[in-house]
């Protein structure tokens, strides 16, 4: 049987990468061993790294004045460095405050962590409409402080499924988290100052973070920052400062040549766009199921849904699995079920999807 895996994250990797990875797992380029096995300063896997690093600068049109830091410490590791290092940044300027967007639970969590390191204003944008649908005020309506060091958003809310596109005018750097969202959809990195996420949704194996920093963003050499954490140390050693996730860094390169070959991420959108569509179109036209996010606002890549009938939560999940469809339970803040169809998912995955649920619905409904 054929499965399809709807996790979250560590989510499901391209098939034809995971047998590429299998194929040269014990002696990869001949060396006799494995990619994992040798040292991050041998000459076959600065190459390897240095190309996963032009393939993911080629596929995001990444600028010459953006560094790209290949880093450990997953998402939660960005919350405590982007703090860390904006602020020594922007030391000079005295610029002390930041302000800080809160649109689902990911960029609650990094007010948590940001708040240990400076003064932060924080904007709630999460409304209900009259009809009570979930929604956010759009980027183009955030107040924002001009003398703020940066301004930190999560364009792609993983748990709450709610996704903008848009960004507020301002000359403040605009600080993102794409854990989730990353190479689903072309972006005009130019905007942003800096872009991080951790690697297990849209980019490889968990314990692998990419950060793309904006040159002039990078914080004073020997600022009080721990060094495994340290924008400035990682691009003076072409993130080899420590012994990075070579493993996942090899196999995020992997990814980003898949990525190449199926039409870079102009094609992954529309793609993407057709699965979330194919989704919520059959969730919206059932009484059975329900999705509660205004459609301005849906996220591509994770789609929570609710099926009428609670009690049935456990049966629809279980059976789902006997169908090969894997890891559909919602996140335990937000309940019901959430099918996660990042770039890897492919359409059949989500026709499969919306089968069983057309058959689940007419067995109970
Ligand atoms: N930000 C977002 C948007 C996420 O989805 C996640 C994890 N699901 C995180 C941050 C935290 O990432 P990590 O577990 O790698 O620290």
């Amino acid at each position: 049987m054929t499965t399809f895996n709807f996790c979250a994250g560590p989510a499901m990797l391209p098939t034809a990468v995971m047998q590429q990875a299998q194929q040269e797992f014990i002696n990869w380029q001949q060396q006799g061993c494995s990619v994992m096995e040798i040292s991050h300063r041998s000459k076959p896997f600065i190459k390897v790294a240095a190309e996963a690093e032009q393939d993911l600068r080629d596929l995001l049109q990444i600028p010459d004045n953006y560094k790209v830091l290949f880093m450990h410490g997953g998402g939660r590791g960005q919350f405590s460095a982007v703090p860390l290092n904006l602020f020594q940044a922007a030391a000079n300027a005295t610029k002390s405050s930041a302000d800080y967007i809160v649109s689902g639970a990911w960029s609650k969590a990094a007010v948590e962590e940001g708040h240990k390191y400076g003064k932060l204003n924080v904007q709630d944008i999460r409304h209900t409409t009259d009809a009570g649908l979930r929604t956010i005020t759009d980027p183009s309506q955030w107040q924002l402080n001009s003398n703020a060091a940066f301004v930190h958003c999560c364009p792609n809310e993983t748990v709450d499924g709610v996704e903008f596109t848009g960004l507020p005018q301002t000359d403040v750097p605009i600080v993102a988290d794409l854990s989730s969202t990353i190479l689903s959809r072309p972006i005009d990195v130019s905007r942003y100052g800096v872009i991080y996420a951790g690697a297990q949704k849209n980019i490889g194996p968990s314990g692998l973070t990419l950060a793309i920093v904006r040159e002039d963003l990078l914080p004073a050499a020997n600022a009080a920052i721990p060094a495994v954490l340290d924008y400035r140390l990682a691009a003076d050693n072409d993130s080899m400062f420590n012994t990075p996730p070579t493993f996942a860094w090899y196999l995020a390169g992997l990814v980003f040549k898949w990525l190449k070959q199926q039409g870079g991420i102009t094609e992954m959108a529309t793609r993407n766009q057709e699965k979330a569509s194919l989704l919520y179109d059959y969730i919206d036209k059932s009484d059975f199921y329900s999705n509660d996010v205004v459609k301005a606002y849906r996220s591509w890549m994770n789609v929570p849904f609710f099926l009428g009938d609670e009690r049935l939560n456990d049966m629809f999940v279980e059976q789902a699995q006997q169908h090969g469809l894997l890891a559909l339970k919602g996140h335990r803040m937000v309940g019901g079920m959430r099918a996660s169809i990042y770039n890897a998912m492919p359409l059949e995955g989500v026709q499969t999807l919306v089968s069983f649920m057309q058959e689940f619905e007419r067995v109970n409904g």
